[in-house]
């Protein structure tokens, strides 16, 4: 029986021990820190918060520190509405005449650091004790952890921090600050060949790290002489080629055809009266052979009788024996010149056109039309002084001889008018009669 009712205490026991473990943990508070960081002299301001579910009635809100480091400032409740609601720099408390139900932001103290502070990390704990009366429904707590610095910070020399940033820390805090490299101009610390790229490495003016850069390889080669490599002939090109000593490029150019050498022409075949010739001439240096007629040399007569005349119209003949081979043959003659008569105009030629005009040959009626040119103002009027000056000298007898031709015409007249008046008086005589 006693076995029997201690069992049944432990149950209880266990039982209300999970009761209150479940409700502590149904409300927890919570605090946040403005900075991580913290200078010497800064104040730092801390909010506490609740979350979670729970009625209650008083809260007591206590800051826990390094005296050494902070010193409280000034602390107020965030939470409305309640009967008392204080802090004296050491705890803070909240009380309500009912049974609240809150969450969110309830407090916040500023704490500043001293200036005399050691440069660390350190903690700041917010302790909790929730109550429903004299019931404790959470007694909880909440750290974070801020470092303290410099006010002003005694930095060592810069160091590479990584490739594209320097840095230096502060011997007193530990800070490092980073900042970019700043580069020279750079310097070539390998010359790039025909075969190898180049190095250039830059140097940081500030902390001396360096960067390399490849360089380009160089389209300069150094070739040796030019070789022949194949032999030109008269026809065929040839090719020579150099070597770059560096990377072994090989450059190649054609060395042009030389062309025949050819000897002098030599007569293969003579020509004779009826048929042609051949000449030939042959290369010196590769027996190409190139051949040409000798134009055949038509017959010789001594002394050829003309069987036919020619004239303008047609070819003659002449015919006789060859003195080179001794043939009965004839030649042709060519056919004669034209014998024109007076050109007739056709269209005069203007100052702005060309004229026409036809020639007839007085043989074989052949008729020839010529251009008669252009007229020119400018010559007219010039042409008109040498001509009249040539003409002063027989212009006495131009016009005698055109003065007597005239007396001549008018005597004719006269005579003419004379025999009609004559012959009209004989014939009205004989009428009358
Ligand atoms: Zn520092
Ligand atoms: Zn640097
Ligand atoms: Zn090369
Ligand atoms: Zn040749
Ligand atoms: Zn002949
Ligand atoms: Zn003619």
């Amino acid at each position: 029986m006693k076995k029997i009712i201690s069992f049944l205490i432990c149950l209880v026991l266990i039982f209300s021990l999970s009761v209150s473990v479940f409700a502590a943990e149904a409300v927890k508070v919570n605090s946040k820190t403005s900075a991580n960081i913290v200078k010497l002299g800064d104040t730092i301001t801390v909010t506490v918060s609740l979350n979670g579910n729970a009625e209650f009635k008083s809260m007591a809100l206590t800051p826990v520190y390094d005296e050494n480091v902070f010193e409280v400032v000034s602390g107020e409740w965030v939470l409305t509405g309640a009967m008392i609601a204080s802090f004296d720099n050491k705890n803070a408390a909240i009380g309500y005449s009912s049974a609240v139900n809150k969450s969110g932001d309830v407090f916040k103290y500023v704490l500043k650091v001293k200036d005399n502070a050691s440069l660390k990390d350190t903690t700041i704990k917010t302790e909790a004790v929730i109550k429903n009366g004299s019931t404790v429904i959470a007694s909880t707590a909440n750290t974070t952890t801020v470092k303290v610095i410099c006010k002003t910070h005694s930095f060592g020399a810069w160091s590479k921090a990584d490739n594209n940033n320097h840095k230096h820390t502060c011997t007193a805090c530990g800070t490092a600050e980073l900042s970019a490299h700043t580069w020279n101009g750079g310097t070539i610390t390998k010359a790039a060949t025909c075969k190898e790229t180049g190095v250039k490495t830059y140097t940081c003016t500030v902390c001396n790290a360096t960067k390399t850069e490849a360089i380009a390889t160089t389209t300069k080669h150094t070739f040796g002489n030019w070789t022949q490599t194949k032999e030109p002939t008269c026809t065929a090109k040839g090719t020579e080629s150099r070597t770059c000593s560096i990377c072994q490029k090989v450059e190649t150019k054609d060395i042009a055809a030389k062309g025949h050498s050819m000897g002098k022409w030599t007569t293969a075949k003579e020509a004779t009266c009826e048929e042609k010739g051949s000449q030939t001439r042959t290369c010196s240096k590769c027996s190409h052979k190139e051949t040409k007629d000798i134009k055949a040399l038509g017959h010789k007569f001594s002394n050829p009788t003309v069987t036919k005349e020619p004239t303008c119209s047609e070819e003659g003949i002449e015919s006789g024996k060859c003195t080179r081979c001794d043939k009965e043959t004839t030649n042709t003659l060519p056919k004669k010149e034209h014998t024109f008569g007076e050109a007739v105009v056709v269209t005069p030629a203007t100052e702005t056109a060309v004229g026409k005009q036809t020639k007839t040959c007085t043989i074989c009626n052949t008729v020839v039309e010529e251009e008669i040119p252009m007229l020119d103002k400018n010559d007219a009027e010039t042409n008109v002084e040498p001509d009249d000056t040539v003409n002063m000298d027989n212009s006495d007898d131009v016009s005698e001889n055109e003065n007597s031709s005239w007396i001549i015409w008018v005597i004719l007249g006269a005579v003419i008018i004379g025999g009609v008046i004559i012959i009209i008086v004989a014939k009205k005589k004989k009428s009358n009669k």
